[in-house]
Protein backbone atom coordinates (compact mmCIF):
# COMPACT_ATOMS: atom_id res chain seq x y z
CA UNK A 1 0.00 0.00 0.00
CA UNK A 2 2.70 2.33 0.59
CA UNK A 3 4.41 1.84 -2.27
CA UNK A 4 1.03 2.39 -4.23
CA UNK A 5 0.73 5.66 -2.41
CA UNK A 6 4.27 6.70 -3.63
CA UNK A 7 3.64 5.84 -6.82
CA UNK A 8 0.05 7.83 -6.49
CA UNK A 9 1.70 10.84 -5.54
CA UNK A 10 4.77 10.59 -7.79
CA UNK A 11 2.76 10.41 -10.47
CA UNK A 12 0.29 12.76 -9.46
CA UNK A 13 3.18 14.96 -9.50
CA UNK A 14 5.36 14.27 -12.45
CA UNK A 15 2.09 14.85 -14.51
CA UNK A 16 2.44 11.17 -16.02
CA UNK A 17 3.08 7.83 -14.90
CA UNK A 18 6.13 7.23 -17.17
CA UNK A 19 8.08 10.17 -16.08
CA UNK A 20 7.94 9.04 -12.49
CA UNK A 21 11.37 8.79 -11.32
CA UNK A 22 12.85 8.40 -7.43
CA UNK A 23 13.67 11.93 -5.55
CA UNK A 24 11.30 13.84 -8.39
CA UNK A 25 10.76 17.73 -7.24
CA UNK A 26 7.62 19.57 -8.69
CA UNK A 27 8.18 22.81 -9.95
CA UNK A 28 5.20 24.34 -9.41
CA UNK A 29 6.81 27.77 -11.19
CA UNK A 30 7.62 26.27 -14.40
CA UNK A 31 4.16 24.95 -14.51
CA UNK A 32 2.13 21.58 -13.88
CA UNK A 33 -0.39 20.80 -15.89
CA UNK A 34 -3.50 19.62 -13.28
CA UNK A 35 -5.56 17.64 -15.53
CA UNK A 36 -2.90 15.42 -16.93
CA UNK A 37 -1.34 14.89 -13.42
CA UNK A 38 -5.15 13.72 -12.19
CA UNK A 39 -5.42 11.67 -15.12
CA UNK A 40 -2.22 10.08 -14.41
CA UNK A 41 -2.90 9.40 -10.79
CA UNK A 42 -6.30 7.98 -11.25
CA UNK A 43 -5.07 5.52 -14.12
CA UNK A 44 -1.77 4.69 -11.80
CA UNK A 45 -4.47 3.71 -9.16
CA UNK A 46 -6.65 1.81 -11.34
CA UNK A 47 -3.99 0.07 -13.20
CA UNK A 48 -2.74 -0.74 -9.52
CA UNK A 49 -5.86 -2.39 -8.81
CA UNK A 50 -7.79 0.35 -7.02
CA UNK A 51 -7.13 3.24 -4.31
CA UNK A 52 -8.66 0.69 -1.96
CA UNK A 53 -7.07 -3.12 -1.84
CA UNK A 54 -7.46 -3.31 1.68
CA UNK A 55 -9.34 -1.52 4.68
CA UNK A 56 -6.97 -0.46 7.89
CA UNK A 57 -7.55 -1.47 11.34
CA UNK A 58 -8.62 0.91 13.30
CA UNK A 59 -7.37 1.83 16.98
CA UNK A 60 -9.64 1.49 19.32
CA UNK A 61 -9.89 3.56 22.19
CA UNK A 62 -10.01 2.51 25.88
CA UNK A 63 -12.55 4.08 28.55
CA UNK A 64 -15.27 6.89 27.95
CA UNK A 65 -15.61 10.15 26.25
CA UNK A 66 -18.09 13.23 28.05
CA UNK A 67 -19.76 14.61 24.92
CA UNK A 68 -21.20 18.00 25.33
CA UNK A 69 -24.16 19.05 23.29
CA UNK A 70 -27.33 21.51 22.65
CA UNK A 71 -30.11 20.02 24.22
CA UNK A 72 -32.11 21.43 21.38
CA UNK A 73 -30.19 18.82 19.27
CA UNK A 74 -30.82 15.45 21.46
CA UNK A 75 -34.69 15.17 20.10
CA UNK A 76 -33.56 14.60 16.71
CA UNK A 77 -30.85 12.01 17.02
CA UNK A 78 -31.89 8.21 17.66
CA UNK A 79 -32.90 7.55 21.54
CA UNK A 80 -30.85 4.30 20.88
CA UNK A 81 -27.61 6.52 20.81
CA UNK A 82 -27.64 7.85 24.74
CA UNK A 83 -27.74 4.69 26.68
CA UNK A 84 -27.36 6.94 30.60
CA UNK A 85 -28.91 9.86 31.73
CA UNK A 86 -26.87 13.21 31.16
CA UNK A 87 -24.34 13.37 33.50
CA UNK A 88 -24.42 17.10 33.83
CA UNK A 89 -26.38 20.02 31.99
CA UNK A 90 -27.39 23.44 32.29
CA UNK A 91 -30.32 25.31 30.41
CA UNK A 92 -29.10 25.06 27.16
CA UNK A 93 -25.73 22.34 27.05
CA UNK A 94 -26.39 19.18 28.08
CA UNK A 95 -23.22 16.31 28.97
CA UNK A 96 -23.56 12.44 28.23
CA UNK A 97 -20.62 9.90 28.74
CA UNK A 98 -20.25 7.96 25.30
CA UNK A 99 -17.89 4.71 24.56
CA UNK A 100 -15.22 6.29 22.90
CA UNK A 101 -15.94 3.98 20.04
CA UNK A 102 -19.67 5.20 19.73
CA UNK A 103 -18.83 8.87 19.21
CA UNK A 104 -18.80 8.01 15.57
CA UNK A 105 -22.28 6.73 14.93
CA UNK A 106 -22.97 10.19 17.23
CA UNK A 107 -21.19 12.40 14.82
CA UNK A 108 -22.78 10.42 11.66
CA UNK A 109 -26.49 10.64 13.47
CA UNK A 110 -25.57 14.27 13.47
CA UNK A 111 -24.76 14.62 10.32
CA UNK A 112 -28.37 12.85 9.15
CA UNK A 113 -30.18 15.04 11.01
CA UNK A 114 -28.49 18.18 11.22
CA UNK A 115 -26.31 18.13 7.85
CA UNK A 116 -23.86 19.67 11.54
CA UNK A 117 -20.38 17.92 11.60
CA UNK A 118 -19.83 17.45 14.17
CA UNK A 119 -22.04 19.84 16.36
CA UNK A 120 -20.34 18.60 19.66
CA UNK A 121 -17.22 18.78 21.52
CA UNK A 122 -15.74 15.59 22.44
CA UNK A 123 -13.60 15.64 25.73
CA UNK A 124 -10.95 12.95 27.72
CA UNK A 125 -12.81 13.79 30.54
CA UNK A 126 -15.75 15.11 32.80
CA UNK A 127 -13.72 17.99 34.09
CA UNK A 128 -13.05 19.41 30.80
CA UNK A 129 -16.63 18.80 29.63
CA UNK A 130 -18.10 20.67 32.40
CA UNK A 131 -16.25 23.66 31.53
CA UNK A 132 -18.46 23.73 28.69
CA UNK A 133 -21.84 24.62 31.11
CA UNK A 134 -19.89 27.46 31.86
CA UNK A 135 -20.37 30.66 30.33
CA UNK A 136 -17.91 31.28 27.52
CA UNK A 137 -14.71 33.07 27.98
CA UNK A 138 -15.28 37.13 26.31
CA UNK A 139 -13.03 37.83 23.25
CA UNK A 140 -11.57 40.73 23.80
CA UNK A 141 -12.61 43.90 21.59
CA UNK A 142 -9.74 45.08 19.40
CA UNK A 143 -9.34 47.71 16.15
CA UNK A 144 -8.75 46.42 12.61
CA UNK A 145 -6.64 48.04 10.49
CA UNK A 146 -5.93 47.75 6.84
CA UNK A 147 -2.83 48.96 5.85
CA UNK A 148 -0.19 46.81 3.98
CA UNK A 149 -1.49 47.00 0.37
CA UNK A 150 1.98 46.70 -0.70
CA UNK A 151 2.74 43.93 0.69
CA UNK A 152 0.01 41.77 -0.01
CA UNK A 153 -0.24 42.87 -3.42
CA UNK A 154 3.50 41.87 -4.30
CA UNK A 155 2.55 38.15 -1.71
CA UNK A 156 -0.83 37.40 -3.52
CA UNK A 157 0.48 36.13 -6.95
CA UNK A 158 2.20 33.71 -5.32
CA UNK A 159 -0.78 31.90 -4.71
CA UNK A 160 -1.17 28.96 -6.97
CA UNK A 161 -3.68 26.46 -7.87
CA UNK A 162 -1.73 23.80 -8.81
CA UNK A 163 -0.18 23.19 -5.53
CA UNK A 164 -3.65 23.27 -4.12
CA UNK A 165 -4.79 20.67 -6.01
CA UNK A 166 -1.92 18.79 -5.52
CA UNK A 167 -2.25 18.57 -1.93
CA UNK A 168 -5.43 17.49 -2.41
CA UNK A 169 -5.16 14.89 -4.88
CA UNK A 170 -2.29 13.69 -1.96
CA UNK A 171 -4.45 13.81 1.26
CA UNK A 172 -7.67 11.73 -0.46
CA UNK A 173 -5.70 9.49 -1.85
CA UNK A 174 -4.73 7.98 1.80
CA UNK A 175 -8.10 5.32 2.41
CA UNK A 176 -9.14 7.17 5.73
CA UNK A 177 -8.00 9.88 7.69
CA UNK A 178 -9.65 9.18 10.54
CA UNK A 179 -8.03 10.07 13.56
CA UNK A 180 -7.74 6.65 14.83
CA UNK A 181 -6.93 4.95 11.35
CA UNK A 182 -3.39 3.93 10.91
CA UNK A 183 -4.49 5.56 7.34
CA UNK A 184 -5.06 8.99 9.53
CA UNK A 185 -1.67 9.01 10.98
CA UNK A 186 0.27 8.41 7.60
CA UNK A 187 -2.04 11.53 6.24
CA UNK A 188 -0.81 13.68 9.68
CA UNK A 189 2.95 11.90 9.25
CA UNK A 190 3.02 12.56 5.46
CA UNK A 191 1.55 16.48 6.28
CA UNK A 192 4.27 16.62 8.43
CA UNK A 193 7.17 16.20 5.85
CA UNK A 194 5.50 18.30 3.31
CA UNK A 195 5.62 20.82 5.74
CA UNK A 196 9.33 20.29 6.77
CA UNK A 197 9.79 20.99 3.14
CA UNK A 198 8.57 24.46 3.21
CA UNK A 199 10.60 25.08 6.60
CA UNK A 200 14.02 24.41 4.89
CA UNK A 201 16.51 26.87 4.70
CA UNK A 202 14.67 29.42 6.89
CA UNK A 203 16.02 29.22 10.73
CA UNK A 204 12.46 31.11 11.02
CA UNK A 205 10.34 28.49 9.93
CA UNK A 206 9.65 25.47 11.97
CA UNK A 207 7.47 22.13 12.02
CA UNK A 208 6.30 19.84 14.67
CA UNK A 209 3.53 17.62 15.51
CA UNK A 210 1.23 18.29 18.30
CA UNK A 211 0.38 15.16 19.63
CA UNK A 212 -2.51 14.34 21.32
CA UNK A 213 -3.42 12.09 24.29
CA UNK A 214 -6.34 10.04 23.16
CA UNK A 215 -5.95 8.98 19.97
CA UNK A 216 -3.01 8.15 17.82
CA UNK A 217 -3.66 11.18 14.70
CA UNK A 218 -1.30 14.30 15.36
CA UNK A 219 -1.85 17.59 14.56
CA UNK A 220 0.75 19.43 12.59
CA UNK A 221 2.33 23.12 13.15
CA UNK A 222 3.95 24.82 11.02
CA UNK A 223 5.19 28.15 12.63
CA UNK A 224 6.40 31.38 10.91
CA UNK A 225 8.66 32.90 13.41
CA UNK A 226 7.54 36.62 14.23
CA UNK A 227 10.67 38.72 13.88
CA UNK A 228 9.85 41.58 16.77
CA UNK A 229 6.63 40.29 18.54
CA UNK A 230 7.25 36.42 18.42
CA UNK A 231 4.83 36.10 21.23
CA UNK A 232 1.79 37.26 19.38
CA UNK A 233 0.53 34.49 17.24
CA UNK A 234 -1.82 34.13 14.32
CA UNK A 235 -3.56 30.99 13.64
CA UNK A 236 -4.38 29.74 10.51
CA UNK A 237 -5.84 25.91 9.81
CA UNK A 238 -7.93 23.46 8.93
CA UNK A 239 -9.01 20.02 10.13
CA UNK A 240 -7.17 17.27 8.26
CA UNK A 241 -9.05 14.10 9.58
CA UNK A 242 -12.07 12.90 7.64
CA UNK A 243 -15.38 10.58 8.16
CA UNK A 244 -17.07 8.80 5.65
CA UNK A 245 -20.69 7.28 8.15
CA UNK A 246 -18.62 5.49 10.50
CA UNK A 247 -16.88 1.58 10.75
CA UNK A 248 -14.23 0.96 7.94
CA UNK A 249 -15.13 3.07 5.01
CA UNK A 250 -13.34 4.36 2.39
CA UNK A 251 -13.65 8.07 2.71
CA UNK A 252 -11.40 10.20 0.69
CA UNK A 253 -12.67 13.64 2.32
CA UNK A 254 -11.29 16.05 -0.57
CA UNK A 255 -13.74 18.87 0.14
CA UNK A 256 -14.07 18.33 4.01
CA UNK A 257 -11.55 19.14 4.38
CA UNK A 258 -8.15 18.02 2.26
CA UNK A 259 -9.77 21.77 0.88
CA UNK A 260 -9.11 23.27 3.69
CA UNK A 261 -5.61 21.83 5.04
CA UNK A 262 -4.27 22.36 1.03
CA UNK A 263 -5.38 26.27 1.48
CA UNK A 264 -3.69 26.61 5.01
CA UNK A 265 -0.10 25.08 3.41
CA UNK A 266 -0.24 27.02 0.17
CA UNK A 267 -1.11 30.21 2.22
CA UNK A 268 2.40 29.25 4.27
CA UNK A 269 4.13 28.43 0.90
CA UNK A 270 3.41 31.46 -0.77
CA UNK A 271 4.34 34.14 2.28
CA UNK A 272 7.59 31.60 2.37
CA UNK A 273 8.35 31.94 -1.11
CA UNK A 274 7.61 35.54 -1.16
CA UNK A 275 10.14 35.94 1.44
CA UNK A 276 7.65 37.52 4.07
CA UNK A 277 8.91 37.78 7.52
CA UNK A 278 5.99 38.98 9.61
CA UNK A 279 6.32 40.95 13.02
CA UNK A 280 3.84 38.19 14.46
CA UNK A 281 4.20 35.07 15.01
CA UNK A 282 2.04 32.79 12.36
CA UNK A 283 0.99 29.43 13.26
CA UNK A 284 -0.60 27.18 10.45
CA UNK A 285 -1.78 23.76 11.70
CA UNK A 286 -3.53 20.86 10.26
CA UNK A 287 -5.70 20.12 13.35
CA UNK A 288 -6.46 16.08 13.72
CA UNK A 289 -9.86 14.38 14.96
CA UNK A 290 -12.07 17.51 14.27
CA UNK A 291 -14.87 15.18 13.12
CA UNK A 292 -14.39 13.10 16.50
CA UNK A 293 -16.15 16.22 18.25
CA UNK A 294 -13.37 19.07 18.02
CA UNK A 295 -10.96 17.24 19.59
CA UNK A 296 -7.64 18.61 18.43
CA UNK A 297 -8.37 21.97 17.88
CA UNK A 298 -9.54 21.67 21.85
CA UNK A 299 -6.52 20.25 23.08
CA UNK A 300 -4.70 22.83 21.31
CA UNK A 301 -6.55 26.25 22.02
CA UNK A 302 -6.77 25.24 25.57
CA UNK A 303 -3.12 24.57 25.72
CA UNK A 304 -2.49 27.84 23.77
CA UNK A 305 -4.59 29.34 26.98
CA UNK A 306 -2.92 27.50 29.88
CA UNK A 307 0.37 28.54 28.51
CA UNK A 308 -0.89 32.70 28.16
CA UNK A 309 -0.62 32.58 24.56
CA UNK A 310 -1.71 35.84 22.91
CA UNK A 311 -3.62 34.96 19.69
CA UNK A 312 -4.43 37.60 17.83
CA UNK A 313 -6.69 35.47 15.37
CA UNK A 314 -8.16 32.49 13.92
CA UNK A 315 -9.07 31.56 10.66
CA UNK A 316 -10.96 28.42 9.86
CA UNK A 317 -10.75 26.96 6.49
CA UNK A 318 -13.23 23.90 6.89
CA UNK A 319 -14.64 23.14 3.14
CA UNK A 320 -13.63 25.78 0.63
CA UNK A 321 -13.54 24.46 -2.88
CA UNK A 322 -17.20 23.31 -3.77
CA UNK A 323 -19.04 26.48 -5.45
CA UNK A 324 -22.67 25.83 -4.21
CA UNK A 325 -23.55 29.51 -4.14
CA UNK A 326 -24.21 32.48 -5.83
CA UNK A 327 -21.25 34.31 -3.55
CA UNK A 328 -17.73 33.45 -3.21
CA UNK A 329 -16.79 32.72 0.65
CA UNK A 330 -19.35 32.65 3.05
CA UNK A 331 -18.85 33.52 7.29
CA UNK A 332 -20.37 31.93 10.06
CA UNK A 333 -21.84 34.07 12.06
CA UNK A 334 -22.21 32.25 15.07
CA UNK A 335 -19.25 30.96 17.66
CA UNK A 336 -17.32 33.54 16.34
CA UNK A 337 -15.85 37.10 16.21
CA UNK A 338 -18.26 39.83 14.55
CA UNK A 339 -15.39 42.08 14.73
CA UNK A 340 -13.06 39.88 13.02
CA UNK A 341 -15.64 38.23 10.76
CA UNK A 342 -15.98 42.09 8.98
CA UNK A 343 -12.35 42.45 8.89
CA UNK A 344 -12.21 39.57 6.80
CA UNK A 345 -15.26 40.66 4.68
CA UNK A 346 -13.25 43.80 4.27
CA UNK A 347 -9.92 42.11 3.38
CA UNK A 348 -11.99 40.18 0.47
CA UNK A 349 -13.38 44.02 -0.70
CA UNK A 350 -9.85 45.51 -0.13
CA UNK A 351 -8.00 43.03 -2.21
CA UNK A 352 -10.12 40.67 -4.29
CA UNK A 353 -12.49 40.39 -6.77
CA UNK A 354 -14.86 38.11 -4.80
CA UNK A 355 -18.42 38.20 -3.06
CA UNK A 356 -19.10 36.90 0.28
CA UNK A 357 -21.85 36.37 2.89
CA UNK A 358 -22.81 34.49 6.08
CA UNK A 359 -24.92 32.42 8.00
CA UNK A 360 -25.01 30.55 10.88
CA UNK A 361 -23.57 27.06 11.35
CA UNK A 362 -24.52 25.86 14.93
CA UNK A 363 -22.74 24.91 18.55
CA UNK A 364 -19.56 22.94 17.96
CA UNK A 365 -19.83 23.43 14.16
CA UNK A 366 -15.55 23.24 13.59
CA UNK A 367 -12.93 24.23 14.65
CA UNK A 368 -13.22 27.67 15.37
CA UNK A 369 -15.62 26.78 17.82
CA UNK A 370 -12.62 25.72 20.12
CA UNK A 371 -10.90 29.36 19.95
CA UNK A 372 -13.95 30.95 20.76
CA UNK A 373 -14.72 29.30 23.51
CA UNK A 374 -11.23 29.76 25.17
CA UNK A 375 -11.62 33.56 24.62
CA UNK A 376 -9.64 33.81 21.27
CA UNK A 377 -11.47 36.21 18.26
CA UNK A 378 -12.09 33.40 15.50
CA UNK A 379 -13.62 33.07 11.87
CA UNK A 380 -14.94 30.37 9.69
CA UNK A 381 -14.50 30.24 6.06
CA UNK A 382 -17.23 28.56 4.08
CA UNK A 383 -17.49 27.76 0.16
CA UNK A 384 -21.03 28.40 0.36
CA UNK A 385 -24.32 28.91 2.37
CA UNK A 386 -25.32 26.23 4.93
CA UNK A 387 -28.19 24.51 2.94
CA UNK A 388 -25.67 24.70 -0.30
CA UNK A 389 -22.96 23.26 0.44
CA UNK A 390 -21.13 20.22 -1.05
CA UNK A 391 -23.57 16.98 -1.56
CA UNK A 392 -20.74 14.64 -1.23
CA UNK A 393 -18.99 14.91 1.95
CA UNK A 394 -19.04 12.52 4.58
CA UNK A 395 -19.11 9.93 1.86
CA UNK A 396 -16.93 7.96 -0.40
CA UNK A 397 -17.39 10.26 -3.23
CA UNK A 398 -16.10 13.43 -1.34
CA UNK A 399 -13.13 13.11 -3.70
CA UNK A 400 -10.91 15.87 -6.31
CA UNK A 401 -13.14 14.35 -9.80
CA UNK A 402 -16.29 15.61 -8.27
CA UNK A 403 -14.79 19.75 -8.71
CA UNK A 404 -13.39 18.19 -12.20
CA UNK A 405 -9.65 18.01 -10.34
CA UNK A 406 -9.44 21.77 -9.92
CA UNK A 407 -9.09 23.78 -6.93
CA UNK A 408 -10.61 27.06 -8.42
CA UNK A 409 -12.99 27.68 -5.67
CA UNK A 410 -10.15 26.71 -2.54
CA UNK A 411 -7.75 29.21 -4.60
CA UNK A 412 -9.86 32.58 -3.41
CA UNK A 413 -9.85 31.23 -0.04
CA UNK A 414 -5.87 31.07 -0.11
CA UNK A 415 -5.49 34.41 -1.27
CA UNK A 416 -7.98 35.76 0.92
CA UNK A 417 -5.70 34.09 3.88
CA UNK A 418 -2.65 35.96 2.46
CA UNK A 419 -4.27 39.01 2.85
CA UNK A 420 -5.29 38.22 6.47
CA UNK A 421 -1.76 36.80 7.32
CA UNK A 422 -0.33 39.93 6.23
CA UNK A 423 -2.91 42.42 7.79
CA UNK A 424 -3.05 40.84 11.25
CA UNK A 425 0.78 39.30 11.69
CA UNK A 426 1.90 43.17 10.65
ZN1 LIG B 1 -14.97 19.47 8.00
Amino acid sequence: MRILKAFLVLALLSGSAAAVSAGYTPDFDRGVDVKQAIQAALEAAASAGGLLPELPGRQQEAGPVWVSMEKSDVGGLDGALFKAAPAAQNKRIVIYEFDADRVAELAAGMHRAYYRAPGFFAHDTLESALEDLKAPRPVPARAYAIDQAARVKELLPLVKEAPIVSAIASLSAFKNRGSRYATGVDASKWLQKEWAKLASGRPDVSVAPFKHAAFPQESVVLTLRGATEPDNVVVIGGHIDCVAGYGDTLAPGADDNASGASVTQEVARALIEGGYRPAKTIKFIGFAAEEAGLRGSADIAAAFRKDGVKVEGMLNLDMVNYKGSAKDIYFVTDNTSPDQNAFLGKLIDTYTEYTWGSFKCGYGCSDHASWTKNGYPASMAFESTFEQYNPSIHKPVDTLAQTGGRAEHAFKFARLGVAYAVELAK
